[in-house]
């Protein structure tokens, strides 16, 4: 089977317990204002152009294709979306054996969306769970609900972003309802699955969310965490590489507006934390 992947990072200490690997599947269902990750939205390959490391050498003739960012001396074009088979997936994913069983990790299959590429997403993790290896999922959960069934017998952990309760508010965010994003998350709870919920707080969009997050997650079972993510906007000069329009929002959250959510959420006996203080 084959898929398309953005990227891997090694030895990640954000996505999950322990040292993990995380492989970034290409394409994401939402389009969220604040995306962090502009290279994974699109379903397609793309080639980044940044233009302060060029050399002008005009080995690429300009030309911004696969081919050229592959042989581009310094790294001005980079090429976002490789496709694998599982096989070659999951051996590139096991160069990384040593750290991520030494570092009680394992792998983390994100994005984009992981599971919108969901046959793809479900043999990687059958093969790497036959090897023994922990998976985590981190998905936005605006997926089929199939696609949970087949992936959660090899899944130890789902990484659940919620974003908004408000279905208004989460629309103007991300483009996309939410009824199917909190059905999934229920469906997940019912059926005994463990998971860690992420809140990515930007201000003056989803900060006035923070309670109605607390009290619909209060009676979910499973949920070991809910981590309340900072946000930056450092990924502006990705977007202007990819040619894509910035929608980065200017402010940033403080640490102080972290911790504000955090208490929040603990007062609906949640096991809130801080993702800046925890990363
Ligand atoms: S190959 Fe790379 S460094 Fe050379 S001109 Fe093209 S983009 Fe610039």
């Amino acid at each position: 089977m084959k898929g398309l992947i953005s990227g891997i990072k090694r030895m990640e200490i954000h996505d999950g317990d322990g040292l993990r690997t995380t492989v970034f599947f290409k394409g994401c269902p939402l389009k969220c204002i604040w995306c962090h990750n502009p290279e994974s939205i699109s379903f397609e390959k793309q080639v980044a152009f940044f233009k302060e490391k060029c050399i002008s050498c005009q080995l690429c003739k300009w030309e911004r294709t696969p081919k050229t960012a592959k042989s581009c001396p310094t790294s001005a074009l980079v090429l976002y979306g490789e496709e694998y088979e599982t096989d070659a997936l999951i051996e590139e994913i096991m160069k990384d054996e040593l750290f991520f069983r030494n570092g009680g990790g394992g792998v983390t299959l994100s994005g984009g969306e992981c599971l919108s590429q969901g046959d793809f997403a479900t043999d990687v993790a059958k093969k790497l769970k036959e090897k023994g290896i922990s998976v985590y999922i981190d998905t936005c959960g605006f997926v089929k609900r199939e696609v949970l069934q087949k992936i959660m017998p090899f899944t130890d952990k789902f990484l659940y972003d919620i974003k908004a309760i408000t279905p208004e508010v989460h629309k103007k965010s991300t483009g996309q309802d939410n009824a199917l994003i909190l059905d999934n998350l229920c469906f997940l709870s019912e059926n005994n699955a463990k998971i860690e919920i992420r809140y990515p707080l930007i201000k003056g969009y989803n900060d006035k969310e923070c309670a109605k997050i607390g009290e619909f997650l209060q009676d979910l079972k499973g949920i070991t965490k809910v981590k309340v993510l900072q946000y930056h906007n450092f990924a502006g000069s990705r977007y202007e590489a990819l040619d894509m329009q910035n929608t980065l929002p200017e402010a940033e959250t403080t640490f102080d507006d972290v911790q504000k959510a955090v208490e929040i959420l603990k007062s609906y006996n949640l096991n809130a934390v801080n993702g800046i203080q925890e990363d």
